[in-house]
C-alpha cells in the first residue's frame, strides 16, 4: 500500500528522481505492522526551500506520503542553539523568521501547527537525567518550518523542537538522543535539520561541490552505512575536511541526533545527496525499520 502510493507520487513529482529513485529502493519490502516510527536527517539548505517548488522539497514531499503518519513530529534544528537543552512546550508555537534578505513572500509564510504541551512535558521526564527544560519563548525556526511546510502542508500535526546546548559534548547529545528512542514508539516522528557540509563563508553561484565538501560527504554517508558505535562521527573535529564542511558544528549535530535513534533493526537509506553552492550538502538521511 505505502509502496504503491509511493510510486505514483514519484511520478506525480517527476524532476525529483534522483533522490526518489533512493526511496523506491528503501521501500523493497513492506514495513512491518509493528513498526518503530522512522527518524530522519534533513539537509534544509536555503529558506527558500519553504516555499519555492524544487527537487529537494518535491522529495520532502514524495518522502511524507511514503511514512506512516506521526502523531506529533519533533525537530532538532540547526537554528535553536541553547543553554542547557530545552523543548518547547507551548500550545501554539509561533512560526519564526529568522533570517534576513529573503523575498516577502518567506517573511509572509506562516506554518500553524500546533504544538504539544503533554509530548514535551513527557519529552523532559524521560529525559530527566539531562535535566531538559520546558520552553515557551522559542517556537518553529526555519530550520524547522521549511521543512515541514512541504511534507506536511496541513500544519495538522502537532510539533515541538528540542534545542541544541551548546555546552553538551556532541557525544552527550549522541548519548542523550539514543534516550529518545521511546518516543519512535509513541509514534513521534524525529527530525534532525541540519546540514552535513555547511559552510556559508565559502558559497559560489554555481552548484559544483568543492573537492572536500565532496569527499566529506563520502565519508559521513561511508561511516553512517559502517553503521558501529558512530564513534568517528561523534569525533568529527577529526575527520578529514572538516575544518571546512563543520566550521561551526550547528547544523552537523543534529545529524548526531538522528544517528542516536537508529537500532541494529534500522536500516538507512540517502535522499537529496546533492551539494549546492559548492559547499552545502543537502543530503538526507532515512532511518527506518529493516
Ligand atoms: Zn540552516
Amino acid at each position: 500500500m505505502h509502496r504503491r502510493k509511493f510510486i505514483k507520487t514519484a511520478a506525480l513529482a517527476g524532476t525529483a528522481m534522483i533522490g526518489l529513485h533512493q526511496f523506491a529502493r528503501a521501500w523493497d519490502s513492506e514495513p512491518s505492522l509493528d513498526a518503530v516510527m522512522p527518524v530522519l536527517f534533513v539537509g534544509h539548505g536555503s529558506p527558500m526551500n519553504a516555499i519555492e517548488q524544487n527537487n529537494f522539497n518535491a522529495t520532502w514531499k514524495a518522502l511524507a506520503k511514503t511514512l506512516p503518519v506521526p502523531k506529533a513530529i519533533m525537530v532538532v534544528s540547526a537554528h535553536w542553539e541553547t543553554v542547557g537543552t530545552k523543548v518547547t512546550a507551548m500550545a501554539q508555537p509561533e512560526t519564526i523568521h529568522d533570517f534576513g534578505g529573503f523575498p516577502k513572500a518567506l517573511f509572509d509564510a506562516q506554518y500553524p501547527a500546533p504544538g504539544s504541551p503533554e509530548l514535551a512535558k513527557e519529552t523532559a521526564a524521560l529525559l530527566a537525567k539531562w535535566q531538559v527544560h520546558e520552553d515557551q519563548s522559542w517556537g518553529l525556526d526555519h530550520g524547522t518550518w521549511s521543512v515541514l511546510m512541504p511534507m506536511y502542508p496541513e500544519a495538522k500535526i502537532p510539533v515541538y523542537q528540542m534545542s541544541l546546548d551548546v555546552r553538551k559534548k556532541p557525544e552527550e547529545q549522541f548519548a542523550l538522543a539514543q534516550d529518545l528512542y521511546e518516543l519512535r514508539k509513541r509514534g513521534v516522528l524525529i527530525i534532525g535539520s541540519g546540514n552535513i557540509v555547511h559552510n556559508l563563508r565559502m558559497i559560489k553561484w554555481d552548484d559544483t561541490a568543492f573537492d572536500w565538501a565532496a569527499a566529506f560527504n563520502t565519508t559521513v554517508k561511508s561511516l553512517i552505512n559502517e553503521g558501529g558505535n558512530y564513534s568517528r562521527l561523534i569525533q568529527y573535529q577529526t575527520l578529514e575536511n572538516s575544518k571546512y564542511a563543520i566550521p561551526t558544528p550547528e547544523h552537523y549535530l543534529p545529524l548526531l541526533y538522528a544517528l542516536g535513534l537508529k537500532t541494529n533493526k534500522d536500516k538507512v537509506s540517502f535522499f537529496n545527496d546533492v551539494t549546492t553552492n559548492g559547499s552545502i550538502a543537502m543530503t538526507g538521511v532515512l532511518i527506518q525499520s529493516a
